[in-house]
């Protein structure tokens, strides 16, 4: 039997082979709108978030952006600190202290970034909240999507992708605006007068976020977060987990609400599925912690409303840990937690000592190898440096330049530059030695020395070497 790419054919008992797929069927999940505590939480951090991606490409004070990543001139400033590509590592540092926190914070809370943080789960709640706004809740999307092509379906469906598309839209000029500046970017967009680069950024987030937080949602977290996939190797059974309490919820079942559990033999649970239908991932918590599961707690409101409907007191889904829930305490000093947070600890500090000790100013001297001095027909010897200046402060600066050497050499350069804020400038200058000294020196060192005109103390030397003939070559 001939079989397609994906399925396999299986022999079937009493028949002949069947083919099977050996990819699941995508059943679309339809989330019941849940009310509660922890979903109260969620959206003020979801807010919190949103006004904190929003508001970044617009912070400016003293007419300088507060965040802005300018690729062309190689500086990223961020909260007004503006970073050059030597001081990239301290980025670097930032980074691996967020994973480290991150890689912490999962020992101790489990999948708590994914469910309240993770920009793949606040995107969907965006998209979600639309979509629940346009098409009703769970039941009235359900019968919307298992209808006919009439004009309330297409109205519906028209607006719902309509929003969506000005919710990726409204991503895509944000982040390119921490890019490029966002006041000069709006009128270039509304005169259509973008670059390629412009036009290619403000399209791909855009339908990135479409696709991956409107249509496909769960199946991101399901088959592409690599994060889902390791994550469950830092958890011990300490970790904060969402888990459903079978002692006090099993035998489910359903009963009136008159009725004492004890009486009809049932445990807590009313097996009204509720928990299931408003999870945004589809899974039924009672089975058991799943890899699926976001952590959302969306399941813990929905049941604690049930539970206070009912008179049995506490949600029977609730955080927990497995040694709770096996009727053991709670162990705080772990020994990997400790670790994290010790590095992370050691990591600030070395962090917060380099931010503090931080010099406004890059200085180097390169040397052209390939010629390394000329002489003339006097005898007198040149040799050309190139002094780069970075100036890592916000505003524009002035800087003096000097040099110290024990040979009696000339300078031939300006004796002042000014450096724009996050700049760099390279400036070519000359030293000379005339050809009585030439011919009795030895190639010896030079310091050069740059200063901020209105900051003596700060002062920065790099050390290089006037090269002569008699040296020959390094
Ligand atoms: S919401 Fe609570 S009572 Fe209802 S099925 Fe889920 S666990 Fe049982
Ligand atoms: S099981 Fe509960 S916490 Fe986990 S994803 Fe579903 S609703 Fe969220």
């Amino acid at each position: 039997m001939k079989t397609a790419v994906g399925q396999v054919s299986l022999p079937a008992k009493g028949e002949g082979p069947q083919t099977v797929s050996l990819y699941e069927k995508w059943k679309k999940i339809y989330p019941l709108w849940v009310s509660g505590g922890f979903q109260t939480w969620r959206r003020v951090v979801l807010v919190i978030l949103l006004a904190i991606f929003y508001v970044s490409p617009w912070l400016r004070y003293d007419g300088q952006p507060g965040v802005w990543f300018d690729l062309e001139h190689r500086r990223f400033t961020v909260l007004w600190a503006t970073f050059v590509p030597e001081e990239f590592v301290l980025l670097s540092w930032l980074l691996v202290i967020a994973a480290l926190t991150l890689f912490a914070v999962t020992v101790a809370a489990g999948r708590i970034f994914c469910g309240w943080a993770c920009p793949q789960t606040v995107w969907s709640l965006v998209y979600f909240s639309i979509e629940r706004w346009v098409e009703g809740d769970r039941n009235a999307r359900l019968r919307l999507d298992k209808g006919k092509w009439n004009r309330n379906r297409l109205t519906r469906k028209a607006i719902k992708y309509s929003l969506w598309a000005l919710v990726a839209f409204s991503i895509s000029l944000t982040f390119v605006g921490l890019f490029t500046p966002i006041r000069e970017l709006i009128p270039r967009i509304l005169t259509l007068e973008l670059s390629g680069w412009e036009r290619v950024a403000l399209v791909l987030p855009a339908a990135g976020s479409f696709l991956m937080s409107g249509v496909l949602r769960e199946q991101v977290c399901f088959h592409m977060c690599p994060y889902a996939r390791f994550q469950s190797v830092m958890f011990d059974h300490d970790t904060l987990i969402i888990s459903y309490d079978e002692e006090r919820g099993e035998p489910r079942g359903a009963r009136r609400r008159s009725a004492d559990p004890t009486e009809v033999g049932l445990g807590s649970c009313v097996d009204c599925r509720k928990c299931v239908n408003v999870c945004p991932t589809g899974i039924d918590i009672r089975d058991g912690l799943q890899y699926q599961c976001i952590g959302c707690a969306a399941c813990i409101d929905a049941c604690t409303d049930v539970m206070s409907t009912m008179g049995y007191g506490e949600s029977l889904v609730r955080y927990s840990t497995q040694n709770r829930d096996e009727g053991q305490g709670r162990h705080w000093l772990r020994p990997r937690l400790f670790g994290y947070a010790g590095l992370i600890l050691v990591m600030l500090g070395i962090f917060s000592y380099s931010i503090t000790h931080r010099v406004p100013l890059g200085f180097d001297v390169i040397r052209d190898r390939n010629r390394l001095y000329r002489q003339d027909w006097d005898g007198s010897v040149e040799n050309v440096y190139t002094l780069r200046i970075s100036n890592r402060a916000a505003t524009e600066q002035t800087y003096e330049i000097g040099f110290s050497s024990s040979l009696p050499l000339t300078y031939d350069g300006p004796a002042t530059i000014r450096v724009g804020g996050g700049d760099l400038r390279s400036l070519p200058v000359r030293l000379l030695l005339g050809g009585e000294a030439a011919g009795s020196a030895e190639s010896s060192e030079v310091r050069f020395l740059v200063q901020p005109s209105d900051d003596p103390d700060m002062q920065i030397e790099k050390v290089s070497r006037f090269h002569l003939p008699k040296a020959g070559l390094p």
